[in-house]
């Protein structure tokens, strides 16, 4: 089962496909490689569409061709946190990002892949299994 939840945040990890080195929408059947960025604030531009801002490391920023250096205005505009300063970023729409992997404060079920707020492991392998998936594993 696949995470397809639209509301992303900031503080998320997510994972973009990578196509001769652009972000291509998550439909997208051909790409070369899946990158991990984590979203650091959300531009909402006029016309109604957001872009997620999405922190690379340096180690990454040579994969995407039109990341740039984070300017002090788009850090004030957006209420970027202190420590991304002068780091690479790129924007994304919901349709580039392929999936959430992790998310702060809170986990995904490994079963249904529901995310629980304030959510602890429950299991063995340091995962978590909501309620209703254990007392409903057809769920
Ligand atoms: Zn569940």
């Amino acid at each position: 089962m696949e995470y397809y939840g639209e509301n992303y945040r900031p503080g998320d990890l997510v994972s973009c496909k990578i196509l001769e080195r652009s972000i291509v929408p998550k439909t997208n059947d051909e790409y070369d490689s899946l990158v991990e960025f984590k979203i650091i604030g959300v531009k909402i531009t006029p016309y109604d569409s957001t872009e997620f801002i999405l922190y690379v490391t340096d180690d990454d920023a040579w994969k995407i061709s039109n990341c740039e250096r984070i300017g002090v205005r788009t850090m004030n505009q957006y209420l970027i946190d202190d420590k991304f300063e002068k780091s690479y970023i790129t924007y994304a729409k919901s349709e580039h990002i392929f999936r959430i992997v992790n998310r702060e404060d809170g986990m995904f079920c490994k079963n249904c892949e529901e995310f629980y707020d304030k959510a602890e492991p429950n299991q063995e392998d340091d995962s978590l299994i909501c309620y209703l998936c254990r007392f409903n594993p057809y769920r």
